[in-house]
């Protein structure tokens, strides 16, 4: 997968994006990722990119000449018409781990990180495919949110991770909230791991895991507990 990301603060990017997992999977060539320094574009002398926005208020607002050249920029890279524009926001539809499956069946995706109070409608209605938040709360810029994006939408890349089991069995994709994990040592400060992780049985771990992922969910998140349609043995695992 190719990714292009329009941003004013590219070198906020390195440490996330050049580390662990990530950072195996550019280097394995299974994706790739530029950044577009939107200041580069700009027309200005002065290379500026914000105005004060019409109809007065407070804060300014992303112009979008410089925008839209680097997108043009892009476009000349990636030969594709009408590729998955994302703009990062507060307004956009929340992401989810539904949507992240889906962008990460696309060859392309382009990021634009917005900062101030935004960028120009205009930019928006005119380029811009998909606009996404990570969450109801708000951050300074589109930077960090378009991290989370990329990380979630690439761990899900074919090769990236050992196994498609290892995200199917997770938190969300599966439906479920996952199950509580132990490693070693076998006592931790008088803790010990539950004696069914230790006994060798599968089934009855399996069913253990289950139990616990159904218990977890129905307590922290009753809007996912209730679209599971449970079975006869997840009823009888409820049983107290
Ligand atoms: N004035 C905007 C509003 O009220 O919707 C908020 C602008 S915010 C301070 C600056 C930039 O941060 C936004 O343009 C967007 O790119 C990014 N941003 C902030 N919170 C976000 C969120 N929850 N999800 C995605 N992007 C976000």
């Amino acid at each position: 997968m190719k990714i292009h990301v329009m941003t004013l603060f590219p070198e906020m990017f390195s440490g996330p994006l050049g580390s662990s997992i990530i950072k195996r999977a550019r280097e394995d060539q299974k994706l790739s990722i530029e950044y577009y320094q939107i200041r580069d574009y700009s027309a200005n002398k002065h290379q500026k990119v914000d105005d004060y926005p019409y109809g007065g208020g407070s804060g300014m607002v992303m112009t979008p000449q410089p925008i839209v050249d680097a997108y043009r920029d892009i476009l000349k890279n990636t030969g594709r018409e009408n590729p998955r524009t994302i703009y990062l926001s507060p307004k956009g539809k929340a992401f989810t781990q539904e949507m992240a499956m889906e962008l990460s069946r696309e060859p392309e995706l382009i990021f634009l990180c917005g900062h101030y109070e935004g960028v120009d409608q205009r930019v928006i209605d005119k380029i811009v495919t998909d606009e996404i938040s990570i969450g109801d709360y708000v951050l300074t810029g589109g930077e960090l949110p378009a991290m989370v994006m990329i990380d979630a939408v690439s761990r899900l890349l074919p090769g990236v991770l050992s196994s498609p089991e290892a995200y199917q069995e997770e938190s969300i994709y599966s439906g479920l909230l996952e199950y509580p994990q132990y490693t070693r040592p076998q006592n931790f400060e008088g803790r010990e791991v539950p004696k069914v992780l230790l006994s060798g049985d599968h089934e009855k771990i399996r069913k253990w895991r289950r139990r616990e992922s159904l218990l977890i969910t129905r307590e922290r998140r009753p809007d996912l507990f209730q679209k599971i349609a449970l079975t006869k043995e997840d009823y009888k695992l409820l049983k107290p």
